[in-house]
């Protein structure tokens, strides 16, 4: 298996109830690694253009004005099958569907408020590690 990077962002649901080191204490229990960390606003644009490959699909516009409703946490992730790994330790979109100890069987406030974001390919995580950080504040 090969060491790989992951894109990962806490959503505004959890930052808003302050348990993003809950949520990195999740990542580091399964082995990977916080290599890059950055807390910030996203503009209603920077939204948009994130989750541009859900365009079409009817919850867009209310994702994007989730996404933009208070601070997020971007962070690359590495370690072992990181991208896999890394959407295991997440669980599934919906939160009542998600097995019992995940990140979002036991944060997420609901489908949409799933306190957690990962990359689900090789290809979507390179472009998504680019949408925030630049190689010389990846870290590894
Ligand atoms: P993410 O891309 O955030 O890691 P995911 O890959 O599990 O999550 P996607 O299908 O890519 O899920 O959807 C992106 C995000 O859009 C979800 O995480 C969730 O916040 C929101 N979303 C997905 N499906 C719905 C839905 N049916 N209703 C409302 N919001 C949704
Ligand atoms: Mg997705």
């Amino acid at each position: 298996m090969a060491v790989e990077r992951t894109l990962s962002i806490i959503k505004p649901d959890a930052t808003e109830r302050n348990i993003t080191g809950k949520i990195n204490q999740r990542f580091e229990d399964a082995g990977l690694r916080i290599v890059a960390q950055r807390r910030l606003q996203l503009t209603t644009e920077q939204a948009q253009a994130f989750y541009a490959v859900h365009k079409e699909r009817p919850f867009y516009n209310d994702l994007v004005a989730f996404m933009t409703s208070g601070p997020v946490v971007a962070q690359v992730l590495e370690g072992e099958n990181a991208i896999e790994k890394n959407r295991e330790v997440m669980g599934a979109t919906d939160p009542s569907k998600a097995d019992q100890g995940t990140i979002r069987a036991d944060f997420a406030k609901n489908i949409e408020a799933n306190s957690v974001h990962g990359s689900d390919s090789p290809e979507t995580a390179r472009e998504e590690i680019k949408f925030f950080f630049s190689n010389i504040d990846i870290v590894g």
